[in-house]
C-alpha cells in the first residue's frame, strides 16, 4: 500500500472507532496515545495513536478516541514494531527471553547455541518462552564450543542434524556455521559445504559467521545461496568485507545481488570494530539487519542490548528509520516465521516497542575496547507483546 492509501485506511479506521465508542465502552484492549510512530514497512514516521484489539494492531490514526480498556501515554516516545533479533543466544540462557522483552525484543533467533545432541531441550525452552523464538541448529552435534566447534569435522554430522530438523520443523529455521579461524581452522570451506548439505532437502538458509577465516571470504561467498545470511559484516580483517582501499569485495556485492543477507551480529570478540563499520557505511553498504549476538556476558561487558546496538549505528550515521527497518521489517523478511511481524500495519501481531531517545554523553564500546562518545541513545520504556502491555521493570 502506498502512503496515500495508508492515510485513507487510517482515516477510515478512525471513523469506525468513533462509532464504536457509542456502541461499546471498550472497543480496543489497548491504545498507545500520541507517540511518534516509526514503521518503515508502512512508510510511516509521524505522531500517531495505535490501537490494539485481540492481540493485533487494530488502527493507526492521528487520533483514536474510541474507548480502550487500557491507555498508555506514549507522548515523547518512539513507537516502533517490536524488534526481531536474528542473531541471539537468548534461547539458551535462563531468563534471556524475558530480559530481551524488557529491551523491546519481541522475536529472536537463537543462532547456533546448540547442535543435534541437545536440540530437543533448546526447542522446548524456546517454545516455552514468552515471545516468538526460533532456532538455527549448529552444524556440530555438540553445539557451540569455546575452543572452536569445527576444528574437528568428525562431529559435524549431516544425518544427525537433518534428523533434528525433521523433528522440529516448526522451530528450526536454518543452520549456523561459524567459520573464523579460531572456530573452524582450515575446515571452513568443508564446514560450509556440509551446512548446505544439511539445509538443501529442507530448503532452509544457512547463517555463516564471517571474519578472520583461513579461506578467502570470496571463496565462502561463492558457496552462499539466495536467502542465506552473513553475520558479523563489520568484522575486521583478515577476510573483512572491505579491502584496504575502502572497496567492498566484488564477491560480497555479487552475493547481496543474488539475495544473500548481511547482518550485524554485534557480539563480544572479533566482530565489530569502529573503523571497519565506518568504512563499510561510507562505502554505502548498509546492513540488512541489526542483531546483538546476545549473551548475558556481552550485555554486561559491552552493553550489548538491542536499543544500544541501534544507537551505535545511529552514532555512525544511519538514520532512525534505517535502524528501525533493520531491526523490524527487514528481519521479518529474512526469516518467513516472522513475516506477520516487524510492522504496525493493521492486522499485524501487536508486538510493539516503546523507546525513548535521551540526549547526553553516552560512551559506546566496540569489540576491541575502542570507545566513542555519542550524543544520543535509545532506551526501552515498555513493550507490547501480542497485545499485552509490559512496562519496563524498574
Ligand atoms: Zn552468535
Amino acid at each position: 500500500m502506498n502512503r496515500r492509501e495508508f492515510l485513507m485506511t487510517t482515516a477510515g479506521m478512525a471513523l469506525v472507532g468513533v462509532r464504536g465508542a457509542v456502541a461499546a465502552a471498550a472497543r480496543y484492549d489497548l491504545v498507545l496515545k500520541g507517540g511518534h510512530v516509526v514503521d518503515p514497512a508502512s512508510g510511516l514516521n509521524a505522531v500517531r495513536d495505535v490501537a490494539i484489539a485481540d492481540g493485533k494492531i487494530a488502527a493507526v490514526a492521528a487520533t483514536i478516541d474510541a474507548g480502550a480498556a487500557q491507555t498508555v501515554d506514549a507522548a515523547g516516545k518512539y513507537v516502533i514494531p517490536g524488534m526481531i533479533d536474528i542473531h541471539s543466544h537468548a534461547g539458551d540462557t535462563k531468563g534471556g527471553p524475558a530480559l530481551n522483552i524488557a529491551d523491546g525484543v519481541t522475536g529472536y533467533v537463537d543462532a547456533g547455541s546448540r547442535g543435534a545432541d541437545k536440540i530437543d531441550d533448546l526447542v522446548a525452552e524456546v517454545k516455552a518462552g514468552p515471545q516468538q523464538g526460533r532456532v538455527l541448529i549448529n552444524l556440530r552435534r555438540t553445539g557451540l564450543l569455546p575452543g572452536g566447534e569445527l576444528q574437528d569435522l568428525a562431529n559435524a554430522d549431516v544425518a544427525l542434524a537433518r534428523a533434528a530438523i525433521a523433528r522440529h520443523r516448526d522451530v528450526i529455521i536454518g543452520i549456523k556455521a561459524r567459520l573464523s579461524k579460531n572456530v573452524a581452522g582450515n575446515n571452513d570451506v568443508e564446514a560450509l559445504r556440509r551446512a548446505q548439505e544439511i539445509a538443501t532437502p529442507f530448503g532452509l538458509p544457512v547463517m555463516i559467521h564471517m571474519g578472520q577465516s583461513v579461506s578467502p571470504l570470496s571463496q565462502l561467498m561463492a558457496l552462499l545461496k539466495k536467502g542465506d545470511v552473513v553475520t558479523h559484516l563489520f568484522a575486521p580483517p583478515p577476510e573483512a568485507i572491505i579491502d584496504d582501499a575502502g572497496n567492498i569485495l566484488p564477491a560480497v556485492v555479487e552475493a547481496r545481488k543474488r539475495g544473500v543477507w548481511f547482518d550485524m551480529g554485534h557480539g563480544r570478540g572479533g566482530h565489530f570494530r569502529w573503523d571497519i563499520a565506518e568504512k563499510v557505511l561510507v562505502a554505502g553498504f548498509l546492513p540488512d539487519t541489526l542483531s546483538t549476538d546476545w549473551t548475558p556476558g556481552g550485555r554486561v561487558a559491552q552493553f550489548v542490548d538491542f536499543p544500544t546496538v541501534m544507537s551505535k549505528l545511529m552514532h555512525l550515521g544511519m538514520t532512525l528509520e534505517q535502524v528501525v527497518a533493520c531491526a523490524t521489517c527487514n528481519a521479518a523478511q529474512v526469516f518467513p516465521a516472522f513475516r506477520d511481524r516487524g510492522t504496525l500495519k493493521v492486522g499485524a501481531t501487536a508486538d510493539v516497542a516503546l523507546l525513548e531517545m535521551r540526549n547526553g554523553a553516552f560512551e559506546f564500546i566496540d569489540n576491541y575496547d575502542g570507545k566513542q562518545t555519542a550524543k544520543q541513545s535509545l532506551f526501552p520504556v515498555g513493550t507490547v507483546l501480542a497485545g499485552k502491555w509490559i512496562p519496563r521493570p524498574a
